[in-house]
């Protein structure tokens, strides 16, 4: 199958070292594998994304040399597809309503025996599952969001195993890790799972290559997949650039938007971060270089 890849930023900051990185692995295996590369902008969160924070992201991939072979993408023009998703996801009988608040949810928890963990989203009890309950037994709640049944029709736990050309044999409990996760939030915002499921599969996309913090997503696109009856994308989930305190870098830790006055040696860190040190001392020939040592990792 002829390849196509992508890299797809949330335009809620311009790219940083952290960013970059992943913006060079997707380029270098769509490259490596002579396939197509292109550009989509994840600006389903609009209140996230500060206006025209997107036009300077692909403009940093511009000034880096990497260019999309079409157009961009921007989720924001596509909701009419992500409803008709949800449509059919309803009428398979695999979505409900929902009218739990985050701390329902986490009343929850308790009673299930799993403490809260910071930074984790807590695993969805299935409150609303069969219909809106009122958990407090007092006013009829309202429905608040769309969730995708994580579990069968029966109730049995839904286990998926897939391997990453990277991490390897992954699997992951949907049911007991996860549980009924939001396709449309309480806000009316489309959630990041439905729409890159949605556009991965209207692009065509064959192989998949972001960062590592994102692999725990897998399991639930790869459900979604199935559940619609789309192909699923070959995943490589790549190193993350980490900040002073370990954590994964990320604006609220201190990722400066990358200075591309001097692009060369922002490729050169974040080839550094995937393991490649190539030649070459304009960007044109380091790309090429990185293409040639990244094809060589392949065959390996
Ligand atoms: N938009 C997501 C992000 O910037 C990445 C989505 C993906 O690559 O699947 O974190």
């Amino acid at each position: 199958m002829a390849y196509v890849g992508r890299f797809a930023p949330s335009p809620t900051g311009p790219l940083h070292a952290g960013s970059v990185v992943a913006a060079l692995a997707s380029w270098l295996d769509a490259r490596a594998h002579q396939g197509r590369w292109l550009v989509r902008i994840e600006d389903v969160d609009g209140p996230r994304c500060p206006p025209g924070t997107d036009h300077l992201i692909l403009g940093q991939l511009a000034a880096l040399g990497l260019h999309p072979d079409e157009p961009p993408m921007w989720q924001s023009q596509r909701y009419e597809a992500y409803q008709a998703a949800l449509d059919r996801l309803q009428a398979l009988g695999w979505t409900f309503a929902c009218a739990c608040s985050r701390s329902d949810i986490e009343a929850a928890q308790p009673h299930l025996g799993r403490p809260k963990q910071k930074f984790v989203t807590s695993v969805y009890p299935g409150t609303c599952r069969h219909g809106i309950q009122d958990v407090h037994g007092s006013t009829l709640k309202v429905a608040r969001a769309w969730r995708l049944r994580s579990c069968s029709a029966r109730g049995e736990d839904i286990t998926l195993t897939w391997i990453d050309r990277r991490m390897g044999m992954q699997t992951q409990n949907l049911t007991q890790e996860v549980g009924d996760f939001v396709l449309k939030r309480a806000d009316g915002c489309w959630a990041y799972q439905l729409a890159v499921v949605v556009d991965d599969a209207a692009q065509g996309i064959t192989d998949v290559v972001r960062g590592e913090d994102l692999a725990d997503n897998t399991a639930r696109q790869i459900h979604l997949q199935q559940v619609l009856g789309w192909p699923r994308p070959r995943y490589w989930h790549g190193p993350l650039v980490r900040a002073a305190d370990g954590h994964k870098l990320s604006k609220q830790n201190g990722a400066v938007a990358v200075d591309l006055r001097d692009p060369l040696p922002v490729l050169k860190a974040a080839g550094q971060v995937l393991g490649l040190s190539p030649t070459g001392d304009t960007p044109a020939t380091w790309l090429a270089s990185a293409v040639q040592a990244w094809q060589a990792g392949l065959v390996a």
